[in-house]
Order: C-alpha cells, then structure tokens, then sequence
C-alpha cells in the first residue's frame, strides 16, 4: 500500500522527536462526529439511518424519502467538515486526558479527511485548546504511523474509532498498541471486531491509564 504524498509531506514539517508517540484519530475520538452529523443532515432536510455503520445508502430526503447517492453523500460529509467549527464539540473526558498526558508524549493527530480542510480543522481544535500537530490523510493510517515513529523504535499508542484503522496501524507497526474507543457505544455492535490484542475501551476515562502504562508514561 502507498503513502499519501501529502501526509508524507506534512510529517516531514515536523520536528524529530523521541518521546513516546500517541496518535489520535479525531472525529469520534477527539471530536463528535456521529452526534453531531446527523444533526447537520436535519437541517439540510435528509435524515441518517444508524442502523449500519456507513453513511453511504443510509442517508435519505426527509421529503419523500429518496436514498441519496453516495456523491450527494460525499458532498454533505464535505460541506459539513467545511462548517465543522459550528457542529464538532471535544468528545467526552478527552480534554483531561491530553492534560494528563502533559509532554510526556509527543501528540499528533491523524485525521482521514480531504486535505483542503485541515486549516479549517487546525482552526477549530485550536479554538478548543488542542494545539496538537494535525495531519490529514487520504488513503490508510498505517504507513503514516509507521514513518511518524521514526526508526529509533520508540513506543506508539494509538486510537481510532475505526477498527480497519486499527488494522492498517497494526499491518505497517505491528508493535503499535491499538486503543478503540467509540464516542458512543452503542454503535459497536455494528462494527466488526477491532484486531486482537487492541484494548476496547468505553471512554477517554478507561483509556488514559492504559495509554500511560503502555507508553511508559
Ligand atoms: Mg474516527
């Protein structure tokens, strides 16, 4: 599988650095998304079906009921990460965790978006506090990751909502210690299951000391 060249570019900006490394995805991990987005959808007049966990054909008109197609979807999920600063609140006990971290870790966030937002994104989360290395991607997070530790083997941790992120993180650092956490829940069960060996957790509450322990932090 190939790098984005432009996530390649974006990490070589960054600064080497040999602390541990925590990576973070962000919608659903840093940032509501689920809650949010269908919020959104309202009040452009279409409604989002959560009985699977994709978006596309499971978002129709409120007014007579027609299944968008997945380019109206593309659209809609465009436009509202272009208006994220008005809809996307810091998921649930997040704040405190990357405080609790402090600078013991190096923090970077990964976030799998078109990469003509990230200024927008940049802008929000650093509204919010959260003035964290933002890198955007289009294509998987595993070679990210793998060129984000560097080679000096220093230990990763990383969370994502997603389990094939998960996977593609596991593929290309296979030592990377994998944390799933979902802003809700009740949404798992539509998922397939996160590789083995990923610690579930309910909440940034749960995850915080695993990711200490596990970082050596
Ligand atoms: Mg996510």
């Amino acid at each position: 599988m190939s790098d984005d060249p432009e996530t390649l570019r974006q990490i070589e900006e960054l600064s080497q650095d040999d602390r541990p490394l925590l990576v973070l995805d962000v919608d659903d991990v840093l940032l509501e998304f689920v809650r949010p987005f269908p919020k959104f959808l309202e009040k452009r007049g279409f409604h989002l079906a959560l009985d699977s966990f994709r978006l596309f054909g499971n978002v129709t008109e409120k007014a007579g009921g027609r299944t968008l197609e997945p380019q109206e979807v593309t659209v809609l999920v465009d436009d509202f990460f272009g208006e994220q600063a008005h809809w996307q609140a810091v998921t649930e006990g997040a704040a405190d965790a990357l405080a609790h971290f402090g600078d013991r870790a190096e923090i970077i966030l990964l976030t799998m978006m078109p990469h003509r937002h990230r200024d927008a994104r940049r802008l929000h989360l650093e509204a919010l506090g959260m003035t964290y290395p933002l890198l955007t991607t289009e294509m998987a997070k595993g070679p990210a990751i793998r060129r984000l530790r560097g080679d000096r083997g220093r230990p990763v941790a990383f969370v994502d909502d997603q389990p094939r992120n998960l996977a593609s993180a596991l593929e290309h650092v296979p030592d990377a210690h994998l944390i799933h956490l979902m802003a809700d829940n009740s949404l798992r069960k539509m998922l397939p299951e996160p590789p083995g060996g990923a610690h579930v957790v309910e909440d940034w509450r749960e995850a915080t000391p695993i990711i200490a322990r596990v970082l050596g932090i």
